[in-house]
C-alpha cells in the first residue's frame, strides 16, 4: 500500500480550504488514519481554518432539561429512554418561572445562548403553549440568544418558536445513516433529517450534530460530518458518549482523547464555516485534553451541566475558554445594541 505523506497532505488540504476549496472525501478518509505523531499538525491546521472562518469568537450554550425521562424512543445511549431501567429523573414540563430563572442564571454566568430541551415525543398543545410563553418571556427579559430542542417538529411549531424569539433549533442526527439502526429502532434517521430541513425552512438556524464513541467506525463519523455539510447546518455539537448505566451502551469502550481531538479536527476541515461545539461527555472523556480539543478546530461548547449528567460550573468553563485564547460570543441582542440597530 502506498504510504501517505501526512505533513504534505495536511498542508495541501489546509491550503485548499483556506483558499475557499473543500476537502475531498478521499482526503478525509486518509486523514482519519493520521498517526498520533502527526496529530498536532492536523489539529493546528484545523485551528487555523477555524481562525480564518470563525475568528476568536466562542459560542457557549447552557441547557435546561425542561422535561425529563420516560421517553418512548429507544436511543441506545440515552438515560431518558423509558425502554431502559434506572435512568434519569422523571418530571413533566417545568414552569415558566423555572425556565426564566435558569436563563437568567446562564446569562449571569457568562453563557451566550440558552437552550430549552425536552425529552420524549412532541409536547402536548398545552405544554407547547407554556413553552412559548416561557420562551417569549426569556426573549423579552433576558439578554441571551435563545435555542430550543423539543423533538420532532412540524412547520407550524417551528414558525411559532421563531416568533417567540428562538433563533436556533437543535436536533441531532446522532450518527451516520447506516449506523443509525444500531442506535435506535423506534424512528428512522430520515425523520431526523426531515426535522432539520423543516427548521431551516422556517428560518431557524439548525444546530445538528451527534455522539461519537458509540461503536461507530471513523469512516461513519466522516459520513455524519459529510451529511451535515450537505444539509448546510450552522452549528454542530459533538457529544462524546458518557455511558449511562442501564442503557445498551453502558459498557461501551471509551474513545481515547486523541481520537476525539482527531474527530474534532476533521469535522472542522469538512465544515469550515460551521460552529463546532464540544458538547456532552467532554470532561469525562477528554480530561486534561480539553484545552487541546479547543485548539483543534472547535469554537463552541455546552457549558455547565448536560441533560442527564452534571458538568462544571459555567464560570469555570468560561475561564477555561478565555485561557485558550477565545472571546466569549455576545448574545444576539447585545450585538445589535453595540451595532446601534
Ligand atoms: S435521545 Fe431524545 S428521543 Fe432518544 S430516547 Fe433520549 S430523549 Fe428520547
Amino acid at each position: 500500500m502506498e504510504s501517505v505523506n501526512y505533513p504534505e497532505l495536511i498542508s495541501r488540504v489546509e491550503n485548499s480550504i483556506l483558499d475557499g476549496g473543500e476537502i475531498l472525501r478521499s482526503e478525509a478518509e486518509a486523514l482519519a488514519e493520521t498517526p498520533d505523531e502527526h496529530l498536532m499538525r492536523l489539529a493546528a491546521a484545523a485551528d487555523r481554518v477555524r481562525i480564518k472562518f470563525k475568528g476568536d469568537s466562542f459560542d457557549s450554550c447552557s441547557l435546561i432539561n425542561a422535561r425529563s425521562g420516560r421517553c418512548g424512543e429507544d436511543c441506545a445511549f440515552c438515560a431518558q429512554s423509558g425502554h431502559y431501567p434506572g435512568g434519569s429523573p422523571v418530571y413533566g414540563l417545568v414552569s415558566v418561572d423555572e425556565i426564566l430563572s435558569a436563563a437568567r442564571s446562564a446569562r449571569e454566568a457568562g453563557a451566550s445562548r440558552f437552550c430549552t430541551v425536552t425529552s420524549g415525543g412532541a409536547l402536548s398543545p398545552t405544554e407547547f403553549d407554556r413553552l412559548l410563553d416561557a420562551l417569549s418571556r426569556v426573549s423579552r427579559e433576558v439578554d441571551i440568544s435563545l435555542d430550543a430542542s423539543v423533538g420532532f417538529l412540524d412547520r407550524e411549531r417551528a414558525q411559532a418558536l421563531r416568533a417567540a424569539g428562538v433563533t436556533r433549533y437543535n436536533h441531532n442526527l446522532e450518527t451516520s445513516a447506516d449506523y443509525y439502526t444500531r442506535i435506535c429502532t423506534t424512528h428512522r434517521f430520515e425523520q431526523r433529517v426531515q426535522t432539520v430541513r423543516t427548521v431551516m425552512e422556517a428560518g431557524l438556524s439548525a444546530c445538528c450534530g451527534g455522539i461519537i464513541g458509540m461503536g461507530e467506525t471513523p469512516f461513519q463519523r466522516l459520513d455524519l460530518a459529510f451529511t451535515l455539510k450537505q444539509l448546510g447546518v450552522d452549528c454542530v455539537p459533538i457529544n462524546i458518549l458518557n455511558p449511562r448505566p442501564g442503557t445498551p451502551l453502558e459498557n461501551a469502550v471509551p474513545l481515547q482523547p486523541l481520537r476525539i481531538v482527531k474527530t474534532i479536527a476533521l469535522f472542522r476541515l469538512i465544515l469550515p464555516q460551521a460552529t463546532i461545539k464540544i458538547a456532552g461527555g467532554r470532561e469525562v472523556n477528554l480530561g486534561d485534553y480539553q484545552g487541546l480539543a479547543l485548539r483543534a478546530g472547535a469554537n463552541g461548547m455546552i457549558v455547565g451541566g448536560y441533560l442527564t449528567t452534571g458538568g462544571r460550573p459555567v464560570d469555570q468553563d468560561v475561564r477555561m475558554v478565555e485561557q485558550a485564547g477565545f472571546r466569549m460570543e455576545m448574545p444576539c441582542r447585545e450585538q445589535s445594541r453595540r451595532k446601534g440597530n
